[in-house]
């Protein structure tokens, strides 16, 4: 299933619950998130409806290295050709092939992390992304740092259509939310990391949940402003 989210970012649902978002580019599509091991599926089947060929995903760009983000990495990259990109921050756990028990600040989050349904094939980084960096080819995507869901998390703003994708910095599943801390490397560290993100918005899309566009995204913006400052 998918929809238009703003005009160049096609969203896909890769799950019931899950979400990863094409972006339209210079040379082809820039894909945000890949999914868990089913995802490649997926997002194959929206590429050939919008009547284009898997080579045209020219990178992968992952908002952080947790299995529902990129378990279906390296079978996209082997159908697509697609680079894959990550911050240097949560490279070594993309490499790795799991989060590692300091990823997690939580025993329930330690815990998951052993089941082998949440690890997945070791994959190497195409390339590294950083703060403020513009994703080469894509036509406006800014990567913004948001650690603390994990270090390197970040999310993209697609500057053309001032569309937000939050990756895992922020969730809409019913109501908004920044999402359990035991499941956070650094919870302390995700209310610093929405401050820094901009307010003039047409559009929002979550990994998890619901996207808003239009006049919806002012309850967004209510979010960001309500939460509590960083003492
Ligand atoms: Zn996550
Ligand atoms: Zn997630």
């Amino acid at each position: 299933m998918h929809s238009q989210l703003a005009p160049g970012i096609t969203r896909i649902a890769t799950s019931k619950r899950d979400n990863a978002f094409l972006v339209e580019g210079d040379d082809g599509f820039t894909l945000v998130d890949v999914g868990w091991s089913k995802a490649p599926g997926a997002l194959l089947h929206t590429v050939a409806d919008l009547g284009r060929r898997p080579s045209d995903i020219r990178r992968v760009i992952l908002t952080h290295a947790h299995p529902d983000h990129v378990q279906g990495a390296a079978e996209l990259r082997r159908h697509t050709g697609a680079h894959i990109l990550i911050h240097d921050a949560d490279r070594a756990w993309l490499e790795a092939g799991r989060v590692p028990a300091q990823g997690r600040s939580g025993a329930i989050g330690r815990l998951i992390d052993h089941l082998p349904k949440l690890h997945w094939a070791p994959t190497t980084a195409d390339g590294i992304v950083s703060d403020g960096d513009m994703v080469e080819g894509s036509d406006g995507l800014r990567v913004i740092h948001t650690p603390g869901h994990s270090p390197g998390h970040i999310v993209l703003l697609h500057e053309p259509s001032r569309t937000i994708l939050m990756g895992d910095a922020a969730f809409n599943r019913g109501k908004l939310a920044i999402g359990p801390a035991a499941l956070a490397a650094d919870p302390d560290l995700r209310l610093g990391s929405l401050a820094r993100i901009p307010q003039d918005l047409q559009a929002v899309g979550f990994a998890h949940g619901v996207p808003l566009a239009g006049s919806e995204v002012h309850t967004f913006q209510q979010f960001l402003q309500q939460l509590p400052r960083e003492s």
